[in-house]
């Protein structure tokens, strides 16, 4: 007999998952019960207390709750950031970080596994893309997280391994199913899509009507330093970058958030925050500085402080307000997809 790998229920939004019971008799009110059941995380559908047994064993025959597995857990112990390791059906494994604000429980998810932009600084990078994160796969890391801490999240940013804009259509309906009202009924004004700038689809975006926050990852003032950190700059001028980031806030009314990662001597001088200034004039836009966090195999280091500020000032004299990320979680093997590739490298056979 052939034997089906059950799908992830996470996958279906509300009116998908009503036709797929619908078609084995099962009225709405019903598909409507698992549907507030999966949303919220459940281990085993056993759980499914209000829904009849047949139904529930029909449903553990063909699906899976999407729920991924903890294989690690990290908690700080200088703030409330706490960082999960998890494996998903096929066996690979995922980043996702719970971000404790004054103005709510954040996560940041992974949207694909591993990541192909090849950005010379992020761990993410080093193995290349393994795959896609279907929607449900995305979904599942903030219910996972959520019913982890028994706290509602009430924000996503989507700035895990991977290129979300590089995963475009399942990102959109991931952000369709996070909104949804019977599911995690999280306000897109709340969730934030970091990209390293795929000029192509910044304007698709733009055009999908959902009010977003887009972050662009910029990293430097000019093509020249930009092409040496990041290969996407090789594809797209950072000009017409900034011309689709202006396009974005033009059509949703929102601010861009322009990231840029301080690397101590590469792109952290005063000529640099002066080209940044100059190019980000007149964009509705504010400039988070995020001080590098280093990996040892690239041999880039973080500028020290008093450089930061003085990025800052500059470029703050131009009438751009610019923040400074905090380091939240600092203890905790860095960013950026460091622990994945630390426990990759550990289950690796010794040679
Ligand atoms: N692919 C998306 C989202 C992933 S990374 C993007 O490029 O935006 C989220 C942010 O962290 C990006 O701005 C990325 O450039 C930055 N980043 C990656 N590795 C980093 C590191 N080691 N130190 C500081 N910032 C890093």
């Amino acid at each position: 007999m052939h034997c089906m790998a059950k799908k992830n229920i996470l996958d279906y939004n509300s009116e998908e998952l009503n036709e797929l019971l619908k078609a084995h008799g099962y009225p709405s009110y019903r598909s409507k019960q698992v549907f507030k059941w999966v949303q919220r995380g459940v281990d085993s559908f056993e759980e499914m207390t209000n829904v009849p047994k047949d139904l529930r064993a029909f449903i553990d025959m063909h699906y899976h709750s999407g729920m991924p597995k903890k294989v690690r857990i990290r908690e700080s112990k200088l703030d409330a950031t706490k960082k999960y390791l998890f494996e998903l059906s096929d066996g690979a494994v995922i980043e996702t970080v719970l971000l404790v604000y004054s103005y709510g429980n954040t996560v940041c998810i992974s949207s694909q596994v591993g990541c192909r932009m090849g950005c010379r600084f992020c761990a993410s990078a080093q193995g290349g893309l393994v795959r896609d994160l279907s929607p449900g796969e995305m979904l599942g890391q903030v219910v996972a997280v959520q019913r982890d801490i028994g706290e509602r999240i009430s924000n996503i940013v989507i700035m895990g391994s991977g290129e979300p804009l590089d995963n475009y259509r399942n990102l959109i309906t991931f952000l369709h199913l996070v909104n949804s009202k019977e599911g995690l009924n999280i306000g897109l004004r709340h969730v934030t899509v970091s990209t390293c700038g795929l000029v192509r689809e910044i304007e698709k975006l733009a055009e999908e009507g959902l009010p977003v926050t887009l972050s662009v990852s910029l990293h430097a003032g000019d093509d020249e330093t930009r092409k040496n950190l990041m290969p996407v700059a090789r594809k797209y001028k950072i000009k017409e970058v900034i011309a689709a980031c202006k396009k974005y806030a033009e059509k949703t009314g929102r601010r861009i958030t322009f990231e840029y990662s301080l690397i101590d001597g590469v792109n952290d001088s005063d000529r640099d925050a002066g080209k940044v200034a100059e190019l980000l004039a007149g964009v509705p836009c504010h400039v988070n500085l995020i001080p590098l966090n280093p990996i040892a195999e690239y041999g880039y280091s973080q500028s020290n402080r008093d450089r930061i500020m003085r990025f800052k000032g500059i470029v703050e004299k131009h009438g751009i307000p610019v923040t400074v990320r905090r380091e939240l979680g600092r203890d905790l093997n860095g960013a950026c997809g460091q622990l994945r590739a630390s426990y990759i490298s550990e289950k690796r056979p010794k040679q």
